[in-house]
């Protein structure tokens, strides 16, 4: 036997092939069994036969047997073994082979069941099978399209979400699912537009969340990439589908538990701060020194108390989108002098000087006055807080109208024209390392300071939130030992009182 394997492409395909490779393909398209392709090709190239050898097998006889091997999803699946009359150029033959060769391979890809068993060694049978099992166990729904646009995997749960079987899809083409979809009640329609859009799409990674009616009331998270063999090679685009109906119930019923814990928590202490101050204030001086000491000491912890139930209220709120933001054009140094009037208390008590150092002509900003003045606050308190002996605060406000006008560590372009607010101190700073993770909830440095000082690591998330839901930015600058600078913006818009300025 003369069996030559073919490696090589022709270098100019005649015409003759480029006209039965499209009669293949429009065969291959009707997805006929392979040995229906097989018969055109066998009259095309002139063979005596044409046959498929599946691995394991042995190969046919032939004088002059010229073999093409067939791989699919970087596997060897079978041969495609034509023999040839005496007389034919084997080199060429075997050229001929490959140029056909995917057709014939795609055809077998898409009628798996034709491959038969005995082509699959065992062991690749097995692996296939226990794949399967694994990915039907699985809580996700996972879909596969392979690069032709057939459903290469349809797990268990896909059908459970859908109520579409899956043995009816699963081998065929991507527009039979397609059909399915539009077909089915309580799907929503644009299922079939996201799958299709992006087993077109073989580079980006995406994720998003569908809402289905039926066969029961789901919130599906999904997401989706390519998939590439080890080589390399694209195989298709996975998806996967996860119902997410039970953890958005939970997290709702927390939600709703911490928001009526904490008001419930808020009320009595409201009491308890408010009496506190009312005997303090009432300049009975027959009120013994200790006694005052410890009405201080219970109106501090419960104003800390407040603050801290305040707080969880907040992020519960930012954490389910619940915060609600009501922008009206509001006069920034009005907000300054509030909140620094309700912290000159705990100002004077560190010994702090504070400078506000905040431009005349400042237009008005596009503000929530109440979350500003809640931004001012986290930031101004920090700024007492970690500034442990006698040190220098300054709060300044310009209008900044060019990106050039912008401080050097400005993360980002912000909306412009807009002020820029900061709040600079000359306390502990922060250590490099604890930096990227600052905005994060609950984050504190991991220091003797912050031990020693009260905090929840809940302001500055909120700080980050409130400036951002509003349209702004934040970002700091700090160095340990020498103190730290938090920025803010906060956009300008058109007022018809305020010439230059622009509108969103
Ligand atoms: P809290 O102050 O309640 O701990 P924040 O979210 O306001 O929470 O701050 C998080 C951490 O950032 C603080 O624990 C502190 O370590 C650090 N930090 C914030 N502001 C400053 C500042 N002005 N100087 C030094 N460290 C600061």
């Amino acid at each position: 036997m003369d069996a030559l394997s073919a490696q090589l492409l022709p270098d100019a395909v005649p015409d003759h092939d480029l006209l039965v490779f499209q009669q293949l393909s429009v065969l291959a398209a009707n997805r006929p069994a392979p040995d229906a392709l097989l018969d055109v090709l066998c009259k095309a190239l002139g063979a005596i036969s044409l046959s498929l050898c599946f691995p394991g097998e042995a190969l046919p006889d032939g004088e002059r047997l010229v073999v093409a091997p067939l791989n699919y999803a970087e596997r060897h699946i079978a041969d495609l073994c034509a023999d040839m009359p005496p007389g034919t150029d084997s080199a060429q033959t075997a050229a001929r082979l490959m140029f056909f060769s995917p057709l014939i391979t795609l055809t077998l890809a898409a009628n798996r069941s034709t491959v038969p068993q005995s082509g699959w060694t065992a062991a690749a049978q097995q692996e296939h099978d226990r794949l399967e099992a694994v990915l039907d166990a699985t809580n996700d729904a996972i879909l596969m399209i392979d690069t032709v646009g057939t459903l290469a995997i349809v797990t268990l749960q896909f059908e459970r979400y859908t109520g579409i079987p899956r043995y009816e899809v699963l081998g065929q083409p991507f527009d039979v699912l397609a059909q399915k979809i539009a077909a089915q009640p309580g799907l929503p329609e644009e299922l079939a537009g996201i799958l299709r859009a992006l087993a077109e799409n073989h580079t980006e990674s995406l994720s998003s969340e569908i809402e289905i009616d039926e066969p029961q009331h789901r919130i599906l998270v999904w997401y989706s990439v390519p998939v590439y063999g080890q080589s390399g090679m694209l195989l298709g685009r996975l998806f996967a589908f996860r119902d997410v109906m039970r953890e958005r119930e939970v997290d709702r019923l927390k939600t709703e538990f911490i928001t009526l814990v904490s008001h419930e928590l808020r009320t009595p202490l409201t009491s308890v701060k408010g009496f506190s101050d009312l005997i303090l204030e009432s300049g009975d001086d027959a009120l013994p020194q200790e006694v005052r000491e410890y009405l201080g000491i219970i109106a501090e912890n419960a104003d800390r108390l407040v603050t801290l139930i305040n707080d969880i209220i907040d992020i519960t709120r930012i954490e389910s989108d619940r915060v609600v933001i009501s922008p009206q054009l509001c006069a920034l140094p009005e907000t300054i002098a509030q909140v620094t009037a309700a912290l000159q208390s705990a100002i004077e008590e560190k010994r702090h000087r504070l400078t506000l150092d905040i431009a005349p002509d400042l237009p008005q900003i596009w503000a929530d006055p109440a979350r500003m003045a809640q931004i001012l606050t986290n930031l101004l308190s920090n700024a007492i807080k970690y500034t442990l002996h006698p040190g220098e605060i300054v709060i300044s406000a310009r209008y900044i109208d060019t990106l050039e006008a912008l401080p050097d560590t400005a993360i980002r372009d912000p909306i412009l024209p807009c002020v820029l607010v900061s709040v600079q101190d000359t306390g502990v700073g922060i250590p490099p390392g604890d930096q990227p993770y600052l905005f994060k909830p609950f984050y504190r440095t991991n220091n003797e300071i912050a031990r020693l000082v009260g905090g929840t690591g809940l302001g500055l998330m909120i700080v980050k939130s409130f400036v951002e839901m509003q349209g702004g930015q934040v970002w700091f600058e700090s160095a340990p030992g020498e103190g730290s600078t938090f920025y803010f913006t906060a956009p300008v818009v058109e007022s018809k009182s305020q010439p230059g300025n622009i509108s969103l």
